[in-house]
């Protein structure tokens, strides 16, 4: 089994439902098991266009299956959860990112891993810090990351 990291997001409706159900259905795909989940943190929104808060959390993963095919059922969880929840909203109820797969790395038209926005993204770090503060990307380990990241207004949410 190879072990992974998902960084999950949701800025729409019941964000915390959101996250829990993909948890859920993310656990229950063949091959895929989920080990650890990190604390809940919220963003606030940036910007000038009007947009929800994001709620986001990390989870570790161990799995079986090839980033292609992996990234291809967390897609395919993405478009199930936001069609059944909230289809007149569009398909952002839940954001699943590949991070982070060991012995892993991968450039192809759509799918790089590592992540390439994952260690300059605080929603990412803080939550993943939890669980790998030591995982090294680019040269240095997380915490060094979330100490350099736009804080982007984060807090950690019970
Ligand atoms: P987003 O709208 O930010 O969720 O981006 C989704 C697009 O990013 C999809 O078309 C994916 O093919 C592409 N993508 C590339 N690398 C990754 C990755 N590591 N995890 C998730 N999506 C990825």
């Amino acid at each position: 089994m190879t072990r992974g990291f998902l960084g999950l997001g949701s800025n729409l409706g019941d964000k915390r439902a959101h996250l829990k159900a993909a948890l859920a259905a993310l656990g229950a795909i063949p091959g895929l098991q989920i080990r650890r989940v990190a604390g809940i943190y919220r963003t606030a929104p940036l910007g000038p266009v009007a947009q929800d808060w994001y709620l986001n959390t990390v989870a570790e993963i161990a799995t079986d299956l090839e980033p292609a095919a992996l990234l291809e059922r967390c897609q395919a969880l993405e478009q199930a959860l936001g069609r059944v929840r909230h289809e007149h909203w569009g398909p952002r109820t839940i954001d699943i990112d590949v991070l982070w797969l060991e012995n892993f790395s991968v450039t192809s038209p759509g799918l790089t891993v590592p992540h390439p926005g994952a260690h300059l993204r605080s929603f990412v770090l803080a939550p993943w810090c939890e669980l790998a503060p030591e995982l090294r990307l680019h040269g240095h380990p997380l915490h060094y990351w979330l100490q350099r990241a736009d804080p982007l207004g984060l807090a950690e949410v019970k």
